[in-house]
């Protein structure tokens, strides 16, 4: 099989999903993204994707999810007619890399992060919108605002908003074989959005938490059911391809 064979079908298979997740929820189909996340894929690999992906929804621009600062950068120059989404954590000084070349950071950790795109702003004119990324697990291993932090700094985030658009929030489940046990995580996010969106605060700064960034290969379907908006999927795009030959 080709490539593009093999990235058909696997986008077919998620897509199908998304949409089964979407009825069985009760939502719209066109209200989840899929982030096709590119961070391991070689750049044939993404070519292909990207055709696929303009053949199957010629009016969709294919959004690509990457994790560095500097392969983003570099894979957004060399495709610029795609989204590029900043999906892993940004330190302050690859503020400036990614400030014109992504349309989304899913990644923002802190308020001392906040206040570097508030700068890299005002030279640039251009800045990504961003999420608040939450880590609603506990994990230590994982970055992101607690969700006692974000609620406790959450006036001071909004101060920020006259500079940058800050459009939602971003968790990572534990890992686990079992897509069930993500539930409570991405429960527990959608929950967060709701009470700040509840806020006046909030109201008053006009800010609209519309995008929740939830679930990835292995927990995407509860993800989606729990109200996900952009889910990030890497792995499950690009089976099959190392075994592949074109
Ligand atoms: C790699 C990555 C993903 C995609 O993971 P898969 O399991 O390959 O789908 C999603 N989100 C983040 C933050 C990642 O780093």
């Amino acid at each position: 099989m080709t490539f593009s064979a093999i990235l058909r079908e696997n986008l077919d298979r998620v897509n199908n999903e998304i949409h089964q997740a979407c009825t069985r929820s009760g939502r719209d189909p066109a209200h989840v993204r899929l982030v096709a996340v590119t961070k391991y894929a070689a750049w044939q690999w993404i070519e292909a994707l990207r055709l696929v992906m303009l053949d199957q929804s010629p009016r969709c621009r294919p959004v690509f999810g990457e994790n560095r600062p500097q392969q983003l950068a570099d894979r957004a120059v060399r495709m610029p007619d795609v989204e590029w989404h900043l999906i892993g954590q940004l330190q302050r000084n690859k503020a400036r890399l990614v400030a014109d070349k992504a349309t989304l950071i899913h990644s923002v950790d802190s308020v001392r992060l906040l206040e570097r795109l508030a700068e890299v702003r005002s030279v640039h004119s251009f800045l990504p919108g961003v999420l608040l990324q939450v880590n609603v697990t506990g994990e230590l291993s994982k970055s992101g605002f607690s969700i006692d932090r974000l609620q406790d700094t959450w006036s001071e985030i909004l101060s920020f908003s006259a500079h940058i658009r800050i459009v939602g929030l971003m968790t990572m489940a534990a890992e686990s074989d079992d897509p069930e046990s993500a539930r409570p995580a991405f429960a527990a996010l959608r929950n967060l959005r709701d009470s700040l969106m509840l806020r006046t605060d909030t109201a008053s700064h006009h800010v609209n938490l519309t995008e929740l960034s939830m679930g990835m290969s292995g927990d995407f379907i509860p993800a989606v059911e729990e109200g996900a908006t952009l889910v990030r999927i890497g792995s499950r795009l690009f089976q099959g391809l190392e075994e592949s030959r074109e």
